[in-house]
């Protein structure tokens, strides 16, 4: 049995890797090329030039490193810091964890906030180590601007309003891999020293590019952070954007033309308007959620993500049997409740190149899959509740007014 493929497309809705624009595919199957070639140093500069767009940056320098989510998180720490450091960082669900697991193994100091999983970081307690750290010993606050596992978006601007009401002069280092290019994310306004994302969430490429932006401040820093790095050092890249060829080692060259069609194709959209198409989906997911009488893991309004939404599942269901059988009947993929929460969330992923009628699809099988498992859910119910809305809230199509 081939466990890959079957009739008509496969309905991919895991918070990512997520699915690829047919256009992004097609622009990716070509040959590989010298990279040393005038031509993919070209292609490099302007594709570095674009990428600080969805940052909404202007003064940070970028980077594009073939790595994932994880080595780019090793290249924001590795760059900044030297061992010892103190670092502030957030848990509050699995991604947290597992930065704060690396912090650790890299040789930081890390003081961990931790809060429930389905609330937001603790900006209470930051606020209090703030104020008492007057000798400025906190040397970066590392925070997950959206937690994948439990569905949660913190808020940036308060984390910078804080660092700026005290004077703090702590990097702040983001990982944006669930919300850049998805979520409202403001590299300089909300002074971002490094932000990060992977190619596989909003940008829907394939996994294999880890994009970051420094400011000005993070690169200086790089200057003096005594970190062991090497595959990872900025300081490579930077000579190899000065020299001209763009890049200190192999770049992928299929990835390249996949990023510079993705970025073609959200800028088409609009950024504005890619986010708002977030909101959309996602707020469309709420009420089905809702209107199935489920509870979301995210405890707060607040907090909401419009990129993820994890649903609890009541304690009689196992939520990893709801994932295995919508994928195992109805050819839809959902993301597992993982640790803390694993057997009661599951996740729908609504990130990325995606439309409403994917979403209403994905919706109609989880509410089939509710029923087979035993969940005395009203058939239709989620499904008519998100209908009301799109159909209220979709806008035409621009190119066919
Ligand atoms: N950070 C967040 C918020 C994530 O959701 C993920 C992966 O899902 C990662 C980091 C790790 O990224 P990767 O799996 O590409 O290494």
């Amino acid at each position: 049995a081939d466990y890959v493929y079957g009739p008509g497309r496969t309905h991919l809705f895991v918070p990512g890797p997520v699915n690829i624009p047919d256009q992004v595919i097609r622009a990716m199957n070509r040959q590989n090329e010298d990279y040393r070639s005038p031509a993919v140093p070209a292609l490099t500069k302007l594709l570095l030039e674009d990428v600080k767009k969805i940052f909404k940056t202007t003064t940070g320098t970028p980077f594009m490193i073939p790595t994932t989510g994880t080595g780019a998180w090793e290249s924001a720490l590795t760059n900044t810091l030297s061992p010892g450091d103190r670092v502030v960082s957030f848990l509050i669900g699995q991604f947290s964890l597992l930065w704060i697991d690396q912090q650790q193994r890299l040789g930081f100091d890390v003081d961990v906030v931790e809060s429930e999983w389905g609330r937001g970081a603790d900006l209470d307690a930051l606020e209090a180590k703030l104020r008492a750290d007057t000798l400025h010993t906190i040397k970066a606050i590392a925070i997950v601007h959206n937690e994948t596992a439990t569905g949660v978006t913190n808020n940036l601007a308060t984390v910078r309003k804080l660092l700026d009401t005290y004077g703090h002069p702590a990097l702040l280092l983001v990982d944006g891999v669930s919300s850049i290019c998805a979520l409202d994310f403001r590299m300089d306004e909300w002074g971002v020293d490094v932000a990060l994302t992977g190619s596989q969430k909003a940008l829907s490429l394939p996994t294999g590019l880890g994009i970051l932006c420094a400011s000005p401040k993070a690169l200086e820093a790089s200057k003096t952070a005594k970190s062991v790095r090497v595959f990872f050092d900025w300081k490579d890249y930077l000579k190899s954007y000065k020299i001209g060829n763009y890049w200190p080692y192999t770049p992928s060259i299929q990835l390249l033309y996949g990023l510079r069609t993705a970025l073609d194709l959200i800028f088409e959209e609009g950024l504005e308007n890619v986010i708002k198409r977030h909101t959309r989906l996602a707020t469309a997911t709420r009420l089905a959620v809702e209107a199935w009488g489920l509870k979301n893991c995210c405890q707060k309004e607040e907090w909401f993500s419009d990129t993820v939404t994890a649903v609890v599942v009541p304690p009689y269901i196992d939520s990893n049997d709801i994932v295995k059988h919508a994928w195992k009947r109805y050819n839809l993929s959902l993301g597992l409740g993982l640790n803390k929460v694993a057997g009661k969330v599951f996740r729908i992923g609504h990130l990325g190149n995606l439309n409403e009628l994917q979403l209403m699809g994905c919706l109609s099988g989880v509410e089939m899959v509710l029923k087979d498992v035993g969940y005395p859910v009203k058939l239709g119910s989620g499904v008519a509740a998100a209908a009301a809305y799109l159909s209220n809230f979709t806008p035409l199509i621009p190119s066919r007014i």
